[in-house]
């Protein structure tokens, strides 16, 4: 039955661009007169915003389409809408897999959401499938966000990079970069409203460009704006790092000593067939360099095993490379092939059992890094922005450190209060250290 206020649950999995975009859809929902809800039972629709990049996301959306479709036989006026890359990825054949499914919509598609819902709200339409416009960007959508101290903001949208694995390409479509005054006036508005934190946010943040103004002038713009304490910015490419770069990461100010920056691997002849644009000596060398250039940098990076024809020579490579560049932390996978892409024409001839191997090998070595990397801090002294009080002791607030590691702190504090702290002891994958007088 259609009320005044349909209620909708959104569902989020995958990166910070998802997070971003169910943020542009909660906007559009709610001006639409749609009202968001917490709970999937109180929803007349239910929302799930999905990612393509590895087969292991997909199966766990499809696991969820089969309970909610367990769900829907109860409730059968239930409305289920997948978006996202895995919507745009598999398009109508979803609706053969996941039989339970209304709308399918790609993420150039949510503004024709509301009118697609309030459609089948009314008349019990069938499913539907919309790609949506390859040129949209959401420019005028204002994100609807909770509470908090860091916002997304996406600068540009889609990829042309092919890397041969990945699906993002062909999934988010060709890159569109946002005009910079659009995107000082969303993030000014974020400021207003307490978000003291800003993370730009692209798949390659390093191809930005509107007219005269590359990424990083619009770095320099964006740190100018009154009030803004830290911004950061994802994903950098490697190939594409360069020199200006490196100079704002060094120069302060709200632009934070954090870089996330892929490798994927170390061996050159997988990096090739990766087609990732950069050899392990380029990407080393960018590392020296940063860590010359940024003192305190936390650099962290993705990784990928059991790529196809990966040798366990090359698989050693990539380990090195984690040696030598000393990460922070390190996101790792192993290989799925993603239909459609190039890498998924290339024979997948690294046995599972290997590539879980090599996987528990990276992530042994990644764990080893990151601990050594909180344990340097043991003793220094941190900014750390409060967010909200900790979930396991209300007695403590957590937040996170310029370098984006996770502090708490104990005591009462504002959401939004910088405090400084010295690191007296690492909890979990926390630094912890009291107060001494608050910054703000
Ligand atoms: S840079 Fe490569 S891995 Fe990253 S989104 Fe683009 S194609 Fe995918």
């Amino acid at each position: 039955m259609m009320t005044d206020h349909p209620t909708v649950f959104l569902h989020t999995y995958g990166c910070q661009m998802n997070v971003y975009d169910s943020e542009l859809v909660g906007s559009l929902l709610t001006t639409d007169g749609f009202r968001l809800v917490s709970h999937p039972e109180a929803a007349q629709v239910i929302l799930i915003n999905t990612c393509a990049v590895r087969d292991h996301a997909e199966q766990r959306v499809l696991g969820r389409l089969n309970a909610l479709g367990t769900l829907k036989r109860r409730r059968p006026g239930l409305l289920i809408g997948v978006l996202g890359c895995m919507a745009q990825r598999l398009g109508e054949e979803l609706k053969n897999r996941a039989p339970a499914v209304d709308l399918v919509l790609g993420p150039d598609a949510y503004r024709r959401l509301p009118g697609l819902l309030r459609e089948r709200l009314v008349s019990g339409a069938t499913a539907a499938f919309c790609a949506g416009d390859p040129g949209e960007t959401y420019g005028d959508v204002a994100p609807a966000r909770g509470e908090g101290v860091n916002a997304f903001v996406a600068i540009m949208r889609g990829c042309n990079n092919f890397c041969t694995y990945c699906i993002v390409p062909y999934a988010r479509g060709r890159e569109r970069s946002r005009p910079p005054g659009e995107l000082l006036d969303e993030i000014r508005r974020a400021v207003e409203n307490g978000f003291h934190e800003i993370t730009l946010l692209g798949q390659n943040v390093n191809s930005y460009r509107w007219d005269e103004t590359d990424f990083s002038a619009l770095l320099d713009r964006v740190a100018q704006i009154p009030g803004l304490r830290r911004l950061r910015f994802m994903t950098s490419h490697p190939r594409d790092l360069g020199e200006r770069l490196i100079e704002r990461l060094a120069g302060g100010g709200a632009i934070c000593p954090s870089l996330h920056l892929p490798a994927q691997s170390g061996s050159d002849r997988v990096l090739e067939q990766m087609n990732r644009g950069y050899t392990r000596a380029q990407y080393l060398d960018k590392v020296r360099r940063l860590r010359e250039r940024v003192p305190g940098l936390a650099l962290t990076t993705d990784l990928l095993c059991g790529f196809p024809t990966e040798s366990e020579a090359d698989f050693e490579a990539t380990l090195e490379l984690m040696r030598e560049a000393a990460f922070d932390d390190a996101f790792t996978f192993k290989y799925s092939p993603r239909p459609g892409t190039r890498a998924a024409k290339m024979k997948d001839d690294v046995p599972e059992a290997v590539k879980l191997q090599r996987l528990e090998r990276m992530i042994a070595l990644a764990r080893e890094q990151a601990d050594a990397s909180r344990q340097r801090l043991l003793g220094e002294t941190a900014e750390v922005l409060l967010e909200h009080p900790s979930p396991r002791d209300e007695s403590e607030w957590t937040g996170r450190t310029r370098c984006g590691r996770v502090a708490l702190a104990p005591g009462s504090f504002q959401r939004g209060a910088e405090v400084r702290i010295r690191v007296e002891a690492i909890r979990g994958f926390s630094l912890w250290g009291k107060p001494a007088a608050p910054n703000t």
